[in-house]
């Protein structure tokens, strides 16, 4: 039985109707950059956020460099994120001209850990990012208070984690800013790149708005320096379709866990990955953790069932970043994982069979011998 990492089409096939009325409204009213079908995802977002403004823009990527240019974050100025993110975290901090400043993650969580922030406090240091990693969101509460005590902002990075939720609270809605990929992979997926920023501060919205489209308060009236990194029409009409479906899919994709937590429980070979009693957690990526890596992926493979490796090298052993001047070792944890992780099939649409089965190539693989 072939089991895909992911099925996109799978998705589209449930929503294709509603997806082509939506891309032939874009169309027949030429409203293909920015325009009325971006700002009526842009309210419902905020909405489904919890917030109250949501910005629609190009990519995730420039989604984190839109909030720290848009709160003034540039050279001179440190910015502090987990070491194990994607790579774009890091890069939209280097791209505003500041310095990403990396620190270590907790086991439970795989998000940067709370108590080893204020060691990378320095009087540069302007904010923090935490990245909600695989869905589930990092320990807000330890973070707010700590930026709060030195003055500084916290933009989240909910690219993995829409409609995540910390105490009740959805990401997003708890920093300055937070920002979302809408990359046709992540949980609520364009078809094509697409991002947003979300905010309560309606400066901040405003002025996020304006570096979106070349600084402009009105055509051709420029009073900042900006950029082009606005949503097109088309990903708005296709991301509000979306955003319809996604309580569904996040539901579906928390019960393909909660199925792969039992089957794969008494296994001592693997680790499943946890839900803390704060999170809501939304399963972008589900990654089991095991010391024999290699072979399991090969098996696995070799069963048609496709696994992926959520990431294989941290941050601060990236050639990009040999000149933050890390070696191995500096960051423990993120190592360890990066070197332990296995991310399963995980999308809403997985059927209870494949599930199944995937769980028990891994027991047959590990030979594990089932308890019941
Ligand atoms: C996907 C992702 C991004 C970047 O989003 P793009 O839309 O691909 O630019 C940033 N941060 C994290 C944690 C991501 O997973």
């Amino acid at each position: 039985m072939k089991v895909p990492f992911l099925d996109l089409k799978a998705q589209y096939e449930t929503i294709a109707d509603e997806i082509k009325t939506g891309i032939d409204e874009v169309i027949s009213k030429t409203a293909f950059a920015g325009g009325p079908f971006v700002a009526a995802f842009e309210e419902n977002f905020a909405s489904y956020c919890a917030t109250q403004h949501a910005v629609g823009v190009s990519s995730g990527t420039s989604a984190i460099w839109l909030a720290l240019a848009g709160l003034g974050i540039g050279p001179g100025d440190e910015v502090i994120t987990a070491a194990n993110t994607f790579i774009a975290t890091a890069e939209a901090i280097s791209f505003a001209g500041a310095k990403p400043v990396l620190v270590d993650i907790e086991e439970a969580t795989y998000n940067i850990d709370p108590a080893k922030i204020e060691a990378a406090i320095t009087p540069q240091t302007k904010a923090i990012i935490p990245v909600h990693l695989f869905g589930q969101m990092a320990d807000m509460d330890p973070i707010l208070k700590i930026a709060n005590a030195h003055n500084l902002f916290v933009i989240e990075d909910a690219s993995q984690s829409h409609g995540a939720e910390y105490n009740g609270q959805r990401a997003g809605s708890l920093g300055h800013a937070g920002c979302f990929s809408f990359y046709p992979g992540k949980n609520l997926g364009a078809y094509g790149e697409a991002g947003g920023v979300v905010t309560n501060d309606e400066e901040l919205a405003s002025r996020i708005r304006m570096i979106r489209d070349h600084g402009q308060s009105k055509k051709y009236y420029h009073d900042i320096i900006g950029w082009n990194a606005r949503m097109d029409g088309i990903q708005g009409a296709v991301l509000d379709v979306k955003l319809r479906h996604i309580e569904n899919w996040t539901e579906a994709r928390r019960a393909n866990a909660k199925r792969y937590n039992e089957l794969l429980a008494n296994n001592p070979a693997i680790e499943c990955p946890g839900e803390m009693d704060y999170a809501r957690h939304v399963y972008h990526i589900y990654a089991i953790r095991t010391g024999e890596r290699e072979e399991l992926m090969s098996e696995l493979a070799a069963r048609d069932i496709h696994s992926g490796i959520h990431y294989p090298v941290p941050i601060h052993l990236q050639k990009a970043y040999k000149e933050l001047g890390h070696s191995e070792g500096d960051f423990p944890i993120a190592e360890k994982c990066a070197k332990e992780f296995v991310s399963l099939p995980m999308f809403a649409e997985l059927q209870p069979e494949q599930i199944e089965h995937v769980a028990n190539a891994i027991e047959e693989i590990t030979q594990n011998v089932p308890v019941d």
